[in-house]
């Protein structure tokens, strides 16, 4: 690395990696830019950041729902560096030096002077001269930044550099007095703002200093201890204690700034302290809703089974852009002549030397990253190795005075230029907004089903009496008409009748002489059939005759007419009858429509369930990546495959999946594993993983062949899904004995590797080291487990870096040393361990101190079961496991774990003769 010449040698931090990557340098690490450097370019139609939009949001219009491709995007940290003009003071006092470093902007170099004839030269991602526009700064370092964070993704700018060196000057003027001169944090917000739609979306700040690892609220003077929190799950930090100010306008958001400087000002005189010896913070929390994917839920009319089919939770993307303004980076006098303390000193320089720990062993790709050990490197986890966009400028000043300064913060500058993050979008379901809106038009539909079932039943009822009102009114006519007919005709006789007895008279007195006409009512016609008639011409009996036929017909005909009407009142009655029967058959089709929309309900809200249970394993993965706590065990894997909603909410939705469950048949369901379509295979899988979760069910899978099944979609299937989710399943089953020996004889062991060697998701690999883990705890099975490579495979999953795959494999390690363990003592055992010869030995080793506890955990109680046999103790002592035994009977923070590591390394005498030979001594 010696450095002969000045020009064109250079010694640079970056020599191994960084000088490799190609112009253009791009803050923007987005492949299909164009942009030629660093900058972004603000003329550009599409700016660099939509680029990147457009490549992750590819991959986020599948069906499932936000960040199915959690894999993240490549992004360097970049770093830019600053000089700063003389200032009035070195122009007086250094005006016979020559500036200590000298800056080739068009080659990005810097060259810091060594002497007259000797310089360095460092390479940077920009190098901004002492003539930089603030304008330019901005769109340089930050402007690539703000619009990652508007896509989406978490972002962080921060300035490094010795006091005086215009750190501030950068990054916090409010340029009141000239627009020209305002900072970074102004210009972002101005973007933001602009950029935002204020109905959908939102911005919020929060603004605090850091001093002597204390957290002060500078929007809330009177908040000066404000603790920082960790999301165990996504791994997220936040200040709940901070003031968090909503920001709708510029002017808004410069007032408070200006407020929260005053308060750093105040804050510093009552802690005694200068404002370059704490680092002030501002953090800007974006949440915007992503639209374009719930339109088909607006459509509040659309046909039903439609609306199932496009059913998608409305999503958000929350991201946050930190700006901060550092402490200076010079050492602080440690013989106190600022007015501290040693320990002072020391707790002034803790956040600061804690960070450039962390960046060096980022750098240095070191397996531990010391972020624990301050609040700064705490809160800028995702910023530095995380998943954040990150831009760092570090400040310089040209005197040669302060040379030494300068080359420590041009070195701190080369460091960060390693560090690799991961950019993720921070996007998620609106799930709130979703159910609302399902509630919504589900009480639509009860509501207009109610009403129109009302309707129909009224007007069934309408038609009913208006038929009966017809009829009867028919008949009344009828025998009315009856009446007046039978009537008519007795009158009519009557009148013939009288007219007859006159016209008898008649005749009487004519031929009869003085006969009185008294009795004649009475037996005239008597009188007249026995003979008497001859005296009545004939003429005129045959005239009566004939009146009479006539007469006779004419009431015939009346009885004729009267029986057709009768006949057409009985057809009008049949036409009502049928009118009703009509109805009633109205009637039933609504009743069936009704129970066909009950269906549908039932058929969304499963797919509801569904959803939500993608959703949830999405969000799931997404979590996984951070250093939250790991699960680890049988009943963590348990909740993994259930759906969420049975175990969160009431027993409803359990019910209904039941209820699916028992109307469509297990075997039904086993049978679609089969099916050609691949959606309707993964759909299926789920379902069955889902019941496996529940003991309960588990019996009935396994004896309808549902195990069987499920191992042989991890042959048959060459779907990533499928084999996880199956895997996630057999995993469940494998927590009973009889189902352990079941997926051995099948052959589970070789088709678990088979699917752990082909598959890169740390998920699927999660869920088959999860079944071979409790395959593993199966004292019987511990020579054909590993006779059939079960060991090897697990170890073989340690490819993956997940530390969730860790813990599993860490556990089945535990499992199996267990066995091993108690097959010694029972004698049953007698060599040394598989675990060993199968060459875990090392990884244990080297996993036994690890971070996550849960891995950590298991391999303790592995190590310790293995050193319970003599057998194993001469291959431990030359792994280097008997270090770790006694770190673990040291420092362990289990009790019982301790007391078995005391009690295995007592009782060995291969253990205690090493430990007398090191001459430790474990107390
Ligand atoms: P720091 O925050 O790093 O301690 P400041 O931002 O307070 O430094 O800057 C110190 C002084 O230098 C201020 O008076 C500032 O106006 C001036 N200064 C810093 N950078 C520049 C620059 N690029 N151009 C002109 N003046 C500057
Ligand atoms: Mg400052």
């Amino acid at each position: 690395m010696a450095n002969t010449g000045g020009g064109g040698n250079y010694r640079n931090g970056t020599q191994k990696g960084a000088l490799k990557f190609d112009r253009p340098l791009s803050l923007n690490s987005n492949p299909k830019s164009t942009s030629s450097s660093f900058k972004s370019k603000p003329s550009s139609a599409a700016p660099p950041a939509s680029g990147l939009r457009r490549s992750s949001t590819g991959s986020l219009g599948g069906s499932t729902g936000p960040s199915k491709d959690d894999a993240g995007v490549p992004g360097r940290v970049r770093v830019a560096v600053r000089l700063r003009p003389r200032n009035a003071e070195e122009l007086v006092a250094d005006a016979d030096f020559a500036d200590c470093v000298e800056l080739q902007p068009e080659l990005k170099r810097l060259k810091l002077r060594r002497n007259n004839w000797d310089s360095d030269t460092f390479e940077f991602d920009e190098v901004l001269t002492e003539f930089a526009s603030q304008k330019r700064v901005y769109e340089v370092v930050a402007k690539p930044v703000v619009e990652s964070v508007l896509d989406g993704y978490n972002g962080t700018i921060m300035a490094y550099g010795q006091t005086g060196t215009g750190k501030t000057f950068t990054l916090g003027r409010l340029g009141e007095e000239d627009t020209a001169a305002r900072g970074i944090m102004v210009r972002a917000l101005e973007d933001i703002l602009a950029e935002i739609s204020p109905e959908t979306d939102s911005v919020s700040v929060s603004y605090f200093q850091l001093y002597m690892e204390t957290i002060q609220d500078l929007l809330d003077p009177a908040n000066d201890n404000i603790s920082i929190m960790e999301d165990p799950k996504t791994g997220d930090v936040s200040l709940p204690g901070a003031t968090l100010v909503e920001i709708r306008d510029q002017q808004s958001f410069v007032e408070l700034l200006r407020f929260g400087e005053a308060h750093r000002f105040a804050a510093n005189t009552k802690l005694n302290t200068e404002s370059s010896r704490s680092h002030a913070i501002l953090m800007v929390h974006v949440k915007r809703s992503v639209k374009g994917r719930d339109s088909a839920l607006l459509s509040e009319n659309g046909n039903m089974s439609h609306m199932v089919k496009t059913l998608k939770p409305p999503v958000v993307r929350k991201a946050k852009l930190v700006v901060v303004d550092l402490a200076g980076s010079e050492r602080i006098d440690k013989s106190g002549s600022e007015g501290h303390t040693l320990e002072e000193a020391k707790s002034i320089n803790l956040s600061l030397s804690a960070l450039g720990k962390c960046i060096n062993a980022l750098a240095e790709n070191s397996a531990h990253v010391p972020v624990r050990d301050s609040k700064l490197t705490r809160l800028l986890r995702d910023s530095f190795g995380g998943t954040a966009r990150t831009s760092l400028i570090v400040t310089v000043g040209p005197s040669p005075r302060h040379r030494g300064e300068t080359s420590s913060t041009i070195m701190f500058g080369q460091r960060a230029m390693k560090v690799e993050n991961m950019l993720k979008i921070k996007e998620e379901f609106d799930y709130k907004s979703l159910s609302r809106r399902l509630d919504i038009q589900l009480d639509k539909l009860i509501v207009e089903h109610e009403r129109q079932q009302k309707a129909s039943r009224d007007e069934v009822e309408r038609i009913t009496i208006e038929a009966q009102t017809c009829i009867s009114e028919a008949e009344r006519n009828y025998a009315d008409a009856l009446e007046k007919e039978r009537l008519k005709y007795q009158k009519d006789y009557l009148e013939s009748m009288k007219k007859l007895e006159e016209q008898w008279a008649i005749d009487q007195q004519k031929h009869g002489g003085g006969r009185t006409a008294v009795g004649l009512k009475d037996d005239s016609l008597g009188k007249m059939s026995s003979g008497e008639v001859a005296e009545v011409p004939a003429a005129e009996v045959k005239k009566l005759l004939q009146n009479e036929t006539l007469l006779r017909k004419a009431a015939e005909e009346e009885i004729d007419n009267l029986k057709n009407q009768l006949v057409q009142w009985k057809r009008s009655e049949a036409v009502g009858n049928s009118e009703i029967l009509k109805l009633r058959k109205l009637l039933e089709d609504e009743a069936h429509q009704k129970q066909k929309l009950e269906e549908e309900i039932a058929i969304l809200q499963n797919q509801l369930l569904q959803l939500s249970f993608e959703a949830d394993e999405t969000r799931r993965r997404l979590d996984g990546s951070g250093d939250g706590k790991v699960p680890g065990g049988l009943d963590s894997l348990l909740s993994q495959v259930k759906l969420p909603q049975l175990k969160d909410s009431g027993d409803g939705e359990k019910a209904s999946i039941a209820k699916l469950f028992e109307q469509v048949g297990l075997q039904k369901i086993l049978s679609l594993l089969e099916a050609e379509d691949a959606d309707v295979q993964i759909h299926a899988v789920k379902v069955v993983a889902n019941l496996a979760a529940e003991e309960a069910n588990q019996e009935r899978i396994v004896e309808a062949g549902g195990l069987t099944s499920l191992l042989m979609l991890l042959k048959s299937s060459a779907d990533e899904t499928i084999h996880r989710v199956a895997a996630g399943a057999i995993a469940n089953l494998a927590m009973n004995e009889t189902n352990q020996e079941l997926i051995m004889a099948e052959g589970g062991i070789s088709l678990l590797s088979m699917t752990a060697a082909n598959s890169e998701d740390p998920q699927t690999l999660r869920m088959v080291a999860g079944a071979v883990a409790n395959l593993c705890g199966n004292d019987k099975l511990q020579m054909k487990l590993r006779g059939e490579g079960g060991i090897k495979a697990l170890l073989g999953m340690v490819r993956c870096r997940h530390p969730d795959v860790h813990a599993q494999v860490a556990r089945g390690i535990a499992n199996f040393a267990k066995c091993e363990s108690r097959a010694s003592t029972q004698g049953t055992k007698t060599g040394k361990s598989l675990l060993i010869e199968d060459g875990a030995l090392p990884w244990i080793v080297q996993n036994a101190n690890n971070e996550a506890s849960p891995i950590r955990r298991h391999v303790e109680l592995a190590l310790c079961h293995l050193a319970q046999h003599e057998v194993n103790a001469k291959d431990m002592i030359s792994g280097g496991a008997l270090w770790e035994l006694v770190r673990i009977l040291r420092d362990c923070s289990r009790e019982d774990v301790r007391t078995l590591a005391r009690r295995t390394l007592t009782s060995s005498p291969t253990f205690q003769a090493e430990l007398k030979r090191l001459r430790i001594d474990y107390g």
